[in-house]
């Protein structure tokens, strides 16, 4: 991937430097998103997957650090798309935008300083497990809350939380991490947004759980009401979890992964669930274009 878009422009990799001295490189304070575009080897096109969605929830993120930048939704949408045809890509790839104060300037605040954005792809097969299931801890991490620093934003120093349960999970030789909110009640993963499933009934944690508001959580929620499946959004208990006839989690990077143990205790018969399989076939066709009904998720590139 030789170009990236850089503070206006289209340049090589290795022109694109920033100061040691930049501001949200030091307080945590740059906003980031996570897009994919999907290659299909039947059609031999690239199909980008939400961008319009991410790129509006940049702005809503960045609305809350009050970021503005020169470009608009409409121009990052295009500027993301030619980046794409400027590296030739023909694969599956994640896209990265994080938006940064650029000031060199000491001092953790959100006034006074000017937001630059920068734009790079990289190619991304599966990030987590799809197949098989993966196994999860619950963390002994407690989810940051909204009045600290926001869960809802993917905002870099929230990352913080989620490298600890991460790490915490791979230590404990799992492969990932669920964690509880303040509260106690499930949020997300380290990455990722959970569902449960109980009597083929679909159970999420609502947004003021204390989780990202996930695009691909929408999309689920769409594709199981679609399929006729009740779609729950309500709290969960840890042990809730353990007694699941299902787990899956999903996001941009995990599409749609299957969790078959959670704390030791295996989930449903140990292997990924059929409502979850059914969900994320659907899902795995909608994001390549196959979908009458979801063509508009994607748009061809
Ligand atoms: N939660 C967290 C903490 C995440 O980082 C992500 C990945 N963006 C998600 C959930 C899933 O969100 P989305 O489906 O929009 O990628």
């Amino acid at each position: 991937m030789e170009y990236v878009y850089f503070e206006g422009k289209f340049v090589p990799e290795e022109e694109a430097k920033i100061s040691i001295k930049t501001n949200s490189f030091h307080y945590g304070t740059a906003i980031f998103e996570g897009i994919r575009a999907y290659y299909d080897k039947e059609t031999d096109k690239m199909f980008a997957l939400f961008f319009k969605e991410h790129y509006e929830r940049l702005f809503k993120n960045m609305k809350v650090l009050n970021m503005q930048i020169e470009e608009s939704i409409e121009d990052l949408v295009e500027i993301t798309k030619e980046l794409i045809r400027k590296n030739n890509v023909k694969s599956d790839i994640y896209i990265r935008p994080i938006v940064y104060f650029a000031d060199t300037a000491i001092g953790p605040k959100l006034l006074d300083y000017t937001a630059k954005i920068a734009i790079y792809l990289y190619p991304l097969g599966d990030y987590i497990d799809i197949d098989k299931g993966t196994k999860a801890i619950v963390s002994s991490w407690t989810r940051l809350h909204d009045n600290m620093i926001p869960p809802r934003l993917k905002v870099a120093g929230a990352y913080v939380n989620s490298a600890l349960a991460k790490t915490e999970a791979i230590q404990a030789g799992a492969d990932e991490a669920i964690v509880l909110n303040k509260n106690g009640f499930v949020s997300e993963g380290s990455a990722e947004n959970i569902f449960i499933v109980r009597d083929g009934t679909l159970i999420t944690p609502p947004v003021s759980d204390d989780i990202l508001e996930g695009i691909t959580r929408w999309a689920v929620i769409q594709i199981a009401k679609d399929k006729g499946y009740p779609v729950v959004e309500r709290s969960i208990s840890r042990t809730e979890l353990y007694i699941a006839d299902e787990v899956f989690f999903c996001g941009t990077g995990a599409q749609v992964s299957p969790v078959v143990e959670i704390d030791k205790r295996v989930i449903g018969n140990g292997k990924p669930g059929p409502i979850t399989k059914d969900i994320q076939k659907t899902y795995f066709d909608a994001v390549r274009g196959k979908i009458e009904k979801y063509k508009h998720w994607v748009e061809e590139i």
